[in-house]
């Protein structure tokens, strides 16, 4: 027996403008409205690299910025959940904004100050930590929060944070790396490279 067969054409036309994204993640930063305090493309898409998402899994994106990674985190996949905390109440209705234009409604978004803010959120397998891991008590609590085989990701820009994550992997290992990029930029009439910060990024497996 031959069920019935369903022919359909869709046809796709996208307006003038319309945002037609690449898929893979790193997406240029001026696609997001941010106010300076984004983590770059190149960081970005490292970051999600180590974030490594699979099917249905939950994010905590902590320090959210402008929400780049929680935005490309559910860009991934639709089973893909993400929330997003913020403590900036300006940045934490922008993350919105952002989210709304990406496409991506469903990220949760929690404007408060970690770790006060992540009580009775749902247990997550992912946790990126862009900002706030100094603060006392935001890296005991997360270490506790994710579930057993999660993945936690930690960008240090400043010396403060730097020392919590080398401390971090002195105890419980994972992988360092250091992040150092550089852009041909103008150096008076020629071309020289201008070095972004570095950045020391923590990766653990819990
Ligand atoms: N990854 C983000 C950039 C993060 S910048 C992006 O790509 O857009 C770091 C952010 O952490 C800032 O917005 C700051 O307001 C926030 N932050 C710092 N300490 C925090 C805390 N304890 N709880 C929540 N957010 C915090």
């Amino acid at each position: 027996d031959v069920a019935a067969l369903n022919l359909c054409a869709i046809e796709v036309v996208a307006g003038p403008d319309a945002r037609i994204l690449p898929f893979t993640p790193g997406l240029p930063d001026h696609l997001f409205a941010h106010d300076g305090q984004i983590t770059k493309q190149a960081v970005r898409a490292l970051t999600l690299s180590a974030l490594g998402p699979r099917h249905r899994e939950l994010l905590w994106d902590v320090g959210a910025g402008s929400g780049s990674i929680a935005i490309e985190w559910m860009l991934a996949d639709p089973s893909l959940r993400a929330v997003a905390i913020e403590a900036d109440a300006v940045r934490a209705e922008r993350i919105g904004e952002n989210a709304r234009a990406f496409g991506v409604p469903g990220l949760q978004i929690v404007p408060g100050t970690a770790p006060e803010a992540l009580g009775g959120l749902a247990r997550p397998d992912a946790i990126f930590i862009g900002g706030g891991g100094s603060v006392a008590g935001v890296m005991p609590a997360v270490l506790d929060a994710l579930r057993p085989g999660g993945r936690l990701v930690a960008n240090a820009v400043t010396l403060e944070m730097e020392r919590v994550l080398l401390d971090h992997h002195a105890r419980l290992g994972g992988a360092l790396t250091r992040i150092a990029l550089a852009s041909a930029a103008p150096v008076g009439g020629m071309t020289g490279w201008r070095p972004a910060m570095p950045i020391t990024q923590w990766v653990w497996t819990k």
